[in-house]
């Protein structure tokens, strides 16, 4: 049975065509599964009821089953590990700001950029997730929200998988978000994090919408970047760079370069020098990470003066810096480590 989660307002009209129904049918219906939280159509009361028993025959509107949920002992942080009707699971997190309620979504189960420093990719990409399944992720926990009067505010696509290697299933899914008839979540409230991978970036460029775009940088140096991250084998740290000021031109938005402070691997004075040669002058901002250590890789995380003393460099020459607050580590906020504890529990 064809899954209509997901579907904006132009495919539901498509998927209604043979009905012979007027075109306001298609609104009732994307209201009721995005604004008031119906999963069946018999809880859609404004559809005339032969319709509903119709549309229920030969459609289904899934919903992902909260497998595990994990809240952080200061209330902020929220992980759902969520499961989809394939048993493929994913994990979602909500971020409790002072600014707004922010949503961490995955865009692949798994993820097989392979980069060094981080959990999703330990058993590779399980497959790329729909339109449907990110959509249903922010949807669970914006209904969990609006339980206690909050909405969802910000949307950051930086979970497990890389969403420019997944990009029509991601680009449909930042439309929806748009949508009055979704959230009406402004672009500039939503931010897609990369590895860097080019081609993506220049198309990202050219869709018009004012998306904010984050790199994941983690080294000023092609050299040292390889050994962190394989993707930049094939897109090398100069192309990146370029990619992104091309997007910051076009979209007059400023680029996050993510930078995972890692003991003496990437958090030296060096290093901060050359991360200043490189983005000197750019419409840029750093965001230090100090790492969830990685002690099988001896990927630890350095001493609060190191972290302090890199960040200093970087603002005395003037360029935009925050550190990471961390946020969740007592619920292993990092990135698929409880997705992992699930595989390995299977
Ligand atoms: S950091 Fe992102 S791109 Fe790299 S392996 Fe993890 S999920 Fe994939």
């Amino acid at each position: 049975m064809n899954d209509i989660f997901g579907c904006n307002l132009a495919e539901l009209k498509e998927a209604l065509a043979d009905y012979k129904v007027p075109a306001y049918r298609a609104r009732q219906i994307a209201e009721w599964m995005y604004q008031k939280g119906a999963r069946s159509f018999d809880d859609m009361t404004n559809l005339p009821k032969n319709l509903r028993a119709a549309l229920s025959g030969a459609f289904s509107i899934r919903e992902p089953r909260v497998k595990d949920r994990l809240d952080s002992a200061d209330g902020q942080t929220t992980k759902f590990l969520l499961e989809f009707a394939d048993g493929t699971a994913v994990e979602t997190v909500l971020m409790r700001h002072s600014y707004g309620n922010s949503v961490c979504v995955s865009t692949q189960a798994g993820c097989n950029m392979g980069c060094a420093f981080c959990a999703s990719t330990l058993h590779g990409m399980a497959r790329n997730l729909t339109t449907g399944e990110m959509l249903a992720q922010v949807m669970t926990v914006e209904e969990m929200l609006r339980e206690q009067d909050g909405h969802v505010n910000t949307i950051v696509i930086m979970g497990s998988g890389e969403p420019l290697m997944n990009y029509d299933a991601v680009l449909g899914f930042i439309r929806l978000m748009h949508e009055p008839y979704v959230l009406n979540l402004g672009y500039r409230n939503i931010t897609l994090s990369t590895s860097g991978i080019v081609p993506g970036m220049y198309r990202l460029a050219e869709e018009g919408l004012p998306i904010s775009l984050s790199v994941s940088l983690h080294a000023p140096n092609q050299e040292l970047r390889a050994t962190l991250m394989p993707i930049a084998r094939k897109y090398p740290l100069t192309d990146v760079i370029e990619a992104a000021d091309h997007y910051a031109d076009v979209t007059k938005r400023r680029v996050t370069y993510e930078y995972i402070l890692i003991d003496h691997v990437n958090d030296g004075e060096e290093q901060a020098r050359e991360l200043i040669r490189l983005l000197q002058g750019k419409l840029a901002s750093v965001n230090l990470i100090p790492i969830n250590p990685v002690v099988e890789r001896n990927l630890m995380r350095p001493a609060p003066a190191r972290i302090d003393a890199f960040e200093r460099i970087l603002s005395r020459h003037h360029l935009t810096v925050t550190v990471r607050r961390e946020m969740g580590t007592d619920i292993q906020a990092a990135c698929g480590q409880l997705r992992n504890r699930h595989l390995q529990g299977k």
